[in-house]
C-alpha cells in the first residue's frame, strides 16, 4: 500500500462522508476506508438513531467474523457495548472497538478485527479523523431530518386548517339542514378516510332522529334506518341522549356493545365508529356517525378533525332549523294574508258600494240615514284595510309592481282631499296652492292609497273641529306632500317605530280604530316609487307626514297634463276647491 494510494483512499473517504445523504451511507463510507487504511481483515461500523437507543450494524467491510451481533443493547456487557459507555478506544483479543465521538456523545462505534499495525499514530491519527467527520456528518443527516419532519408536520397540519376552512366556508352557504348534511358527510368521509358517513337530526315532535345525509352506506339499511326512534339503544340514540361521544373499536365491541342488534360491521363492512354529537348540553343539533374500514378509530387526529368540524357543523344546524322555523312562519303569514285579502276584497267591495247607494236613496228617515253613513263609512274603512293588505301581501311574495307613470300630484291631491273631506265631515281640510309644481314619477292609484291614509290619519287622531293641511311643492329630491294636521303630534323618537307594520302608538292607539299597517304600506309604496317618507311634530303642535317623488324627466312629458275628469262620487262635493279655500264637503246630515 504506497502512501500516494492511502492518501487517495483517504480523501475518496473525506468527500464520501461529506456527500453522505443518510446514516446508512455514511457507516459506508466509514466503514470501507477503516478496513482499507488500517490495514484490518474486517471492520464494522454501528450506529444508534437517538442517546439511549441500542447500536444497530449499519455497514461492514472485509471478512466478518462467525457470531456477529447486529444490534448492542445500551447495557450490553461485549467489547462494542463498553465501548459505547466510553470515550476511549477498548481492545481485547485482537478487536478493537472505537467509539464514534460527537463531542462527549457516543453516537456509534466502529470494530477493527485482526489489524496488525492499529498502534500506529499515523494510522490512529487517519482512524480518529474518519470517525469525527463521519460523526459530524451523521448529526448533520440527523438535523436534516427533523427539519424534514418538521416540515412534514407543518404541510400535515396546513391540510388539516384547509379543510377545515373549506368546509367552514362550504357550511356557510348551507341553508337548509339537508344541505348542512351533504356538505358535512362528503366532506368528512374522505377527509378522514371513512368507510361511511350519516348525519341524523333530532325531530323533538315525534321523538325520533332523521336521517338528513348518507355516504357509503347501504341502501337497504338506509331505508330501514332513515328514522330512528328516540327510545330505541344504538349509538346515535347513546350519543344524543348523553351528548357524549360513543365510540365503538372493533366488530367485537359492537356485539359486546348491541348484542341485540344487527351486526353492522359485518353489513357495513365498517371495523369502527363513531357517534359524534353535534351540539352543547343546551340543544342537540344532530348526531353525525362514521364508521371506518379499520378498527380503533377514531385516532387522536380523527377526533381532534371531528371536534373541529362538529363546532362548525352545530353552527351550521342552528342556522338552518332557525330559517326553516322563519320559512314556516312567513309562508304562514302569507297564506292569511292572501286569504284576508283577496277573499275579502269583493264582499267588501259589494258592501261599500251597496251602502253608498244606500245612503243616497234613503231621505226620510235621519235615523236611516245614519245608520246608511255609518255603514257606509265602516265598510270604507275595511275596504282600505283590505287595500293595505294586498299590497302587504304583494310586498311579501315580491310580486308588486308599481308603474313609473307620470303623476300630477296637486291634481291628485285635490281629488283625494275631496273624497276624504266627505268622510270626516268635521274637520277642514286645506287644499294646496295652485302653484307650478313639477310632475312626479310613480303609479297613480298608490299615490291615492298613500293620500287617504294619511288624511285620514290626519283627520281620525285630531279632536273634531280642527284643520288639515296639505301642501304640494317641489323640493330639493322631487315633489313633495305634506299634510300638516292639528291633533296629538308625535314624539320624535318614536318616528321610526310609527313606520314599522302592526305598531300604534299607545298614546293614541285608544283614541282612534286602526290595525297599524297604513304607515307601513304607504313608506314601502313610496320606497317602490324611488321616493322618500316622513314624520315630524310640528312646531306648535300637531304632526307632520309626508312624502316626495322624484319628479318625472321633463323630455318623457313634454304634452300638458290632460284635465282630469272628475268622478261621478266626486261631482257631490258641493263647495269648489280653490286656492286655499277648505275643501267642503257635505256633513254626514247634508
Ligand atoms: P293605524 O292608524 O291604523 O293605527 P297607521 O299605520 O296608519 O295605523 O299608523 C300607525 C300609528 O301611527 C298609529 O297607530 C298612530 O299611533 C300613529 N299615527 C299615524 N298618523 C298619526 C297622526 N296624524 N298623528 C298622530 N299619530 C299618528
Amino acid at each position: 500500500m504506497t502512501a500516494a494510494t492511502d492518501l487517495d483512499r483517504l480523501a475518496a473517504a473525506v468527500i464520501g462522508l461529506a456527500g453522505a445523504r443518510s446514516a446508512a451511507q455514511i457507516a459506508d463510507y466509514l466503514a470501507r476506508p477503516l478496513h482499507d487504511l488500517a490495514g484490518v481483515t474486517y471492520a464494522s461500523v454501528y450506529l444508534r438513531a437517538r442517546t439511549g437507543e441500542p447500536l444497530r450494524l449499519r455497514a461492514t467491510a472485509g471478512l466478518a467474523p462467525a457470531g456477529l451481533t447486529d444490534r448492542i443493547e445500551p447495557n450490553d456487557d461485549s467489547l462494542i457495548g463498553r465501548a459505547a459507555r466510553s470515550t476511549t478506544w477498548l481492545a481485547d483479543d485482537g478487536r478493537l472497538a472505537i467509539p464514534i465521538l460527537l463531542g462527549a456523545e457516543v453516537v456509534g462505534v466502529a470494530e477493527l478485527v485482526g489489524g496488525s499495525g492499529l498502534g500506529g499514530d499515523e494510522t490512529r491519527a487517519t482512524v480518529t479523523a474518519l470517525t469525527t467527520i463521519a460523526a459530524t456528518a451523521l448529526e448533520r443527516d440527523r438535523l436534516r431530518a427533523s427539519e424534514r419532519s418538521a416540515a412534514g408536520d407543518a404541510r400535515t397540519a396546513a391540510a388539516r386548517v384547509t379543510s377545515f376552512s373549506r368546509l367552514g366556508a362550504l357550511l356557510a352557504s348551507a341553508v337548509t339542514r339537508d344541505d348542512v348534511g351533504r356538505l358535512l358527510v362528503e366532506h368528512l368521509v374522505p377527509d378522514l378516510g371513512a368507510e361511511f358517513g350519516l348525519l341524523y337530526v333530532p325531530d323533538q315532535r315525534d321523538l325520533v332522529y332523521r336521517l338528513v345525509h348518507a355516504r357509503g352506506y347501504p341502501t337497504g339499511l338506509m331505508r330501514n334506518e332513515s328514522t330512528i326512534s328516540a327510545a330505541a339503544d344504538g349509538p346515535v340514540t347513546r350519543a344524543g341522549e348523553a351528548r357524549r361521544p360513543v365510540e365503538i373499536g372493533s366488530p367485537d365491541a359492537w356485539r359486546r356493545e348491541f348484542p341485540t342488534s344487527s351486526d353492522l360491521p359485518a353489513m357495513t363492512g365498517a371495523r369502527s365508529l363513531v357517534a359524534w354529537p353535534l351540539g352543547d348540553g343546551e340543544r342537540l343539533e344532530g348526531v353525525l356517525v362514521i364508521g371506518w374500514p379499520i378498527e380503533d378509530q377514531p385516532n387522536d387526529e380523527a377526533r381532534e378533525a371531528l371536534v373541529s368540524s362538529a363546532a362548525q357543523a352545530v353552527q351550521a344546524l342552528e342556522r338552518a332549523r332557525l330559517y326553516a322555523q322563519e320559512r314556516e312562519a312567513q309562508e304562514l303569514q302569507d297564506a292569511f294574508i292572501s286569504v284576508i285579502s283577496h277573499e275579502l276584497r269583493t264582499p267588501i267591495t259589494t258592501i261599500l258600494a251597496g251602502s253608498r247607494l244606500l245612503r243616497r236613496r234613503t231621505t226620510r228617515s235621519p235615523a236611516v240615514r245614519d245608520l246608511a253613513v255609518d255603514v257606509e263609512a265602516e265598510a270604507d274603512r275595511l275596504f282600505r284595510i283590505v287595500e293595505d293588505l294586498l299590497v302587504l301581501s304583494r310586498l311579501e311574495r315580491r310580486s308588486l309592481s308599481v308603474a313609473q307613470e307620470p303623476v300630477h300630484l296637486s291634481h291628485v291631491v285635490e281629488r283625494i282631499l275631496r273624497s276624504e273631506a266627505r268622510r270626516w265631515p268635521t274637520t277642514t281640510f286645506l287644499a294646496p296652492d295652485h302653484a307650478e309644481i313639477r310632475v312626479a314619477r310613480g303609479e297613480e292609484t298608490y299615490v291615492e292609497q298613500i293620500l287617504r291614509n294619511l288624511l285620514s290619519n290626519a283627520a281620525k287622531y285630531a279632536p273634531a273641529g280642527s284643520t288639515v293641511e296639505v301642501v304640494v311643492e317641489d323640493a330639493d329630491d322631487g315633489v313633495a306632500v305634506r299634510v300638516l294636521d292639528e291633533g296629538p303630534g308625535i314624539a320624535r323618537d318614536e318616528v321610526e317605530q310609527l313606520f314599522t307594520l302592526f305598531y300604534r302608538s299607545p298614546a293614541t292607539a285608544a283614541t282612534a280604530a286602526g290595525a297599524g299597517i297604513g304607515l307601513f304600506v304607504s313608506r314601502r309604496l313610496v320606497d317602490e316609487m324611488g321616493g322618500r317618507m316622513w314624520a315630524r311634530p310640528r312646531a306648535g303642535g300637531g304632526s307632520e307626514f309626508g312624502f316626495s317623488l322624484s319628479p318625472y324627466p321633463a323630455d318623457e312629458d313634454d304634452e300638458e297634463p290632460e284635465p282630469i275628469e272628475p268622478t261621478a262620487e266626486e261631482l257631490g262635493a258641493t263647495e269648489p276647491i280653490a286656492g286655499r279655500a277648505p275643501v267642503g264637503s257635505r256633513t254626514r246630515s247634508g
